[in-house]
């Protein structure tokens, strides 16, 4: 194809893409008649070049036309999405999407899996006994209007451009552009149906953006394809160096959303989940802004309505929920090798050693064992002795146990000097 072959170039040297050229390559990757290879050498010289503000909207705007769309009108109130660039132990939305009903709020999402070092949240709801993580259209819309959450895996027809082009950018070391990314994230959003949306960008080591202008640009360019569809996107910016919370599994990830959905469980997956169903509740129709959101979670937290939406959540959904039903796989300790402070812990070799541990995949069609994982039990800050536990990594496989937790050894940084307290939110509205 000619055509493709000046599309390339025109990009390789530098100039931008209008509507016709970016939608025959999508169009094309879609029908088959853009090659991978074709496909690959424009992704390449997107990232060297860069995509424009224009050009970002229009490859979204082709990405959500390649497939199908859905209209949740029928609700009858804004549906509220949140999506996480990514990090280990993120947990937040088992909270957070009870939490959002519990106040009243409509919380509707459509998932993807978890690939390499950070946990996908459909993993994590199937570590829950019977829960279906693939609803009827029609069911998804009657939950959310009779339990006002609901969380599914994304169907096969919604943006199929993006299915193919994130494999392709897998492989090509291509993910890491701006402008591919946001139209990525954003037309998923747009085609499921998403009113109002908000983004938790992770930054910092355990995050692939490791600085907060990086992510503001990010940011900013999502907000954009949002108000280009008239879907409100609201960004907060959250620290990802350490993993959040202690626990990095799907089954204990769960457990310890259940903790702070009953008002305990670790500081910093609260604060997150606070704010961000602040944000989120002032994207509703229920008149308040963020910080009374924020007050209004706080309430849900403590009187046991989110513990309960979750409940119920869980019954519509399949899945049985007991909990305390859970019991631990054998596990692995790792523990400090001097007396100091804990200064660091890697998320990213925390993530590491958690998927070796068989709570994570390589390959998209690797299964995941629900029950391994690693909880931590000593957190940035805290006085070490010697020899005490930081970490126990758990693991059906005694084999996989002891890579994992070879790998997590080297997580963990103990210094002479206590490590100045951090807020795990950078910036919220
Ligand atoms: N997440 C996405 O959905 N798409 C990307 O391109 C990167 C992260």
């Amino acid at each position: 194809m000619d055509f493709v072959n000046d599309v390339i170039a025109w990009k390789r040297d530098g100039q931008e893409l209008d509507e016709t050229r970016i939608r025959a390559f999508v169009d094309g990757v879609v029908s088959g008649a853009v090659t991978s290879y074709q496909a690959s050498a424009l992704l390449m010289a997107m990232v060297l070049r860069g995509l424009g503000d224009a050009e970002t909207i229009t490859l979204a705007r082709a990405m959500v036309e390649s497939g199908k769309t859905l209209d949740l009108h029928a609700v009858g109130r804004p549906v509220l999405d949140k999506h996480s660039s990514g990090g280990v132990g993120d947990k937040v939305t088992l909270v957070l999407a009870p939490l959002v009903a519990a106040c009243g709020g409509v919380f509707g999402k459509m998932s993807g899996r978890g690939l390499g070092h950070t946990g996908g949240t459909l993993d994590k709801l199937e570590s829950i006994p019977g829960f279906r993580i693939q609803l009827p259209q029609g069911e998804f819309v009657r939950q959310l209007e009779r339990i006002g959450v609901a969380v599914v895996s994304q169907s096969e027809r919604i943006v199929p451009a993006d299915r193919l082009l994130y494999a392709l950018r897998d492989v090509t070391a291509t993910i890491d552009s701006d402008g591919l990314i946001a139209a990525s994230i954003m037309a998923k959003k747009v085609a499921s149906g998403t009113s109002g949306l908000v983004l938790d960008l992770k930054v910092g080591r355990g995050a692939f953006m490791a600085d907060l202008g990086r992510a503001r640009e990010l940011g900013r360019l999502c907000g954009l394809i949002g108000e280009a569809y008239g879907r409100p996107t609201t960004c907060v910016y959250t620290r990802m160096d350490a993993p959040l919370g202690l626990a990095v599994g799907n089954r204990l990830e769960v457990e310890e959303a259940w903790q702070v959905l009953g008002g305990e469980g670790p500081a910093d997956v609260r604060e997150v989940a606070l704010t961000l169903a602040g944000a989120l509740l002032a994207l509703s129709d229920l008149g308040v802004d963020a910080a009374e959101g924020r007050r209004r979670a706080e309430a849900a937290l403590a009187d046991g309505s989110a513990a309960e939406h979750f409940e119920r959540w869980c019954f519509v959904q399949g899945g049985r929920w007991k909990p305390g039903e859970f019991h631990r796989l054998a596990g692995h300790e790792v523990r400090s090798p001097r007396a100091g402070y804990l200064t660091a812990i890697d998320a990213r070799t925390v993530g590491r050693a958690a998927q070796l541990a068989g709570a994570g995949r390589q390959r998209i069609d690797d299964t995941v064992d629900s029950a391994a994982g690693v909880v931590l039990h000593r957190v940035v800050g805290d006085a070490v002795e010697a020899g005490e536990l930081l970490a126990a990594v758990f693991s059906r496989d005694p084999a996989r146990r002891s890579a994992a937790s070879a790998t997590l050894e080297g997580a963990f940084e103990v210094g002479d000097v206590e490590p100045p307290a951090r807020d795990v939110v950078l910036e919220a509205p």
